[in-house]
């Protein structure tokens, strides 16, 4: 082995093949002497077929004397001069792919404060047993890394399942936040939200946007005559008819009591005008039972009052031209649509 070796694999390759040649020698529990660490290098690099077949069989059966005629046989056959080179060599080698190894700190499988404690011990030591030492040690980082990386990729899949299930859970905490628990229609909170949105992206992109306001006419008489829980199945079957009518970005919201509000984005007044129409003719056609009695309900009519967004409004403007529309329709009699000034 030389150090030209070193030069004519790459820097990630070679230090590849040093933590395998090194983990494969603590496997197999074998010194770190250059015959071993050579065949081993030659073997984790797949230098040699021949020889990989040979060393597969010298590992079922470890034998010293096999592996030094395994070595003389591909490698060199050395007398003892050559042999203590050869040692020193092996050094200058191991050093070599260590300074690899800390020059790929950021990829390696060893975290850099450890690799800089081997870089500090390996600048002091020049003698060939501290290194194989640092060799030693490198394994064992190496297998405490993996053994760390194993948990830390375990614990990073319990987190990972831990954030999606708080994940659901916010999404679930948050649409509960803005829904309306006895119609399931968007609640005050949600409208009010929309609402912000609406006038936001009508000025960025200046598209017309309206609002409905309906109220159930009379609604108190339908409670005092039937009591509280039929007022309350009224109103979720007025909300379910309501809904119905949605399209697209249309958004309908329970606005309060026996009142709805519905946002219609990019609609003109006179579009406006004719969904809100269409919404009062659908509920008035409603006919509603007594679930216990099976008796019909008296006719339920609807109130609207319709404003389309002016430029620069504030929202609280906005809504009170909107509710003006709609006490204007209970003023002239109920079961109307009018439009705001
Ligand atoms: P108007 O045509 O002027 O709107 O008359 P109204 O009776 O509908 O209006 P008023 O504001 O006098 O009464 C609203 C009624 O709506 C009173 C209240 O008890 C009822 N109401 C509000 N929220 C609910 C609810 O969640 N369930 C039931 N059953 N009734 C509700
Ligand atoms: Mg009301
Ligand atoms: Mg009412």
């Amino acid at each position: 082995m030389s150090g030209s070796s070193i030069t004519s694999e790459t820097k990630e390759a070679s230090a590849e093949y040093l933590r395998l040649t090194l983990s494969k020698l603590s496997q197999m529990d074998l010194p770190v002497t250059p015959v071993n660490y050579t065949l081993l290098y030659a073997y984790v690099a797949g230098k040699d077929v021949k020889l990989n077949t040979q060393l597969d069989k010298l590992f079922e059966n470890w034998n010293d004397d096999y592996a030094r005629d395994l070595f003389g046989q591909f490698v060199c056959q050395c007398d003892e001069t050559e042999y203590r080179e050869l040692r020193e060599e092996l050094v200058m080698t191991i050093a070599q792919i260590l300074g690899s190894v800390i020059d790929l700190a950021g990829k390696a499988a060893i975290s850099n404060s450890t690799l800089e404690k081997h870089l500090e011990q390996l600048a002091v030591s020049n003698k060939p047993k501290d290194i194989l030492n640092i060799a030693a040690e490198i394994i064992a980082d190496t297998r405490n890394f993996i053994e760390e990386s194993r948990q830390f990729e375990t614990n990073l899949i319990e987190s990972t399942q831990e954030i999606s299930n708080l994940k659901d859970e916010l999404d679930i905490a948050r649409r509960m936040a803005t829904t309306d628990s006895l119609t399931g229609l968007h609640n005050r909170r949600g409208f009010d939200e929309a609402l912000i949105k609406a006038v936001e992206n009508s000025h960025r992109r200046h598209d017309n946007f309206c609002l409905l306001i309906l109220d159930i006419d009379h609604f108190k008489k339908v409670n005092d005559k039937h009591g509280h829980l039929v007022g309350d199945k009224v109103l979720v079957g007025i909300s379910k008819i309501l809904q119905k009518q949605m399209r697209g970005k249309d958004y309908l919201s329970r606005y309060g009591g026996e009142e709805f509000a519905v946002l219609l984005k990019e609609t003109p007044i006179t579009g406006a005008f004719t969904v809100a129409e269409n919404l009062r003719r659908v509920v008035e056609k409603l006919r509603l039972k007594h679930v216990k009695t099976g008796k019909q309900l008296d006719q339920v009519t609807i109130s609207i009052g319709v404003a389309s967004y002016r430029k620069n409004e504030e929202i609280k403007e906005f809504i009170q031209r909107c509710d003006k529309a709609l006490y204007r329709a209970k003023e002239l009699g109920r079961n109307r649509t009018v439009l705001a000034d």
